[in-house]
């Protein structure tokens, strides 16, 4: 059981279809803590993504991420772009050169990802970020791989895990981002980076599950 170039290339499609029917709500959220621009902002950078990997004959999964990653820094602006720019970037370096993955790699790649999203944004858990979202996801997928799982049961605890986590920055202060100008008064909202992080640990689950 491996992760092809083309089951990557599904997951990517699939969340940016996914971003394109979120994109309001993603906005609306954003409107209440920060400038109203974080759906239409990943809809334009996927929208870009997906054109550029549209008839594509590259084979390597880490090429292909390393490029989603480069195309969403260069198309979108805001803090948003660039980490999630990093999240693929990051998340390409180990897997370069391969084909085709294991779930452990696959799992070993997305936190190296979401380290480089650390790395850049530097927030902690329970900053009110999409950190809150994907650290608690990318620890469900290594600890379910680690007791015996398949990716398809390691995926759909990362994408609860992921759930979880949105839904508890809403009583969260933000610390980091735009939200955090708001101090106190960002409480009571749910973050939309951690919900747009939610949708693509959502979407993983969704396409790569049938790689199982
Ligand atoms: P901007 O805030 O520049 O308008 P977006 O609206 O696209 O960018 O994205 C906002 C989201 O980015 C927030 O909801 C939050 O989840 C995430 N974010 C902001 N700053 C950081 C940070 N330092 N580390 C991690 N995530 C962050
Ligand atoms: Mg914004």
């Amino acid at each position: 059981m491996t992760v092809g170039h083309d089951d990557v290339v599904g997951w990517i499609r699939a969340f940016a279809a996914v971003v394109e029917d979120n994109r309001a709500y993603l906005t609306k959220l954003d409107s209440a803590i920060g400038d109203a621009d974080h759906g239409s902002n990943l809809h334009r950078g996927f929208q870009a993504v997906v054109a550029k990997l549209e008839g594509t004959e590259e084979n390597d999964v880490g090429k292909t991420l390393k490029t989603v990653g480069m195309t969403l820094v260069s198309k979108v602006g805001g803090a948003g772009g660039p980490l999630y720019g990093t999240l693929f970037m990051q998340m390409g370096g180990p897997l370069t050169g391969k084909a085709e993955v294991t779930p452990q790699e696959f799992a070993a790649a997305l936190e190296s990802g979401v380290k480089g999203v650390q790395a850049r944004g530097k927030a902690e858990l329970e900053d009110k970020t999409m950190l809150d979202a994907l650290l608690p996801a990318v620890d469900a997928i290594s600890s379910s791989l680690a007791t015996g799982a398949n990716l398809q049961e390691a995926l759909e605890r990362a994408a609860e895990a992921a759930a979880k986590g949105m839904e508890a920055t809403t009583p969260m202060v933000a610390k980091k981002g735009r939200a955090s100008y708001l101090g106190e008064r960002s409480a009571g909202h749910q973050d939309p980076g951690a919900t747009s992080s939610y949708l693509l640990l959502k979407a993983a689950s969704d396409t790569l599950s049938k790689v199982a």
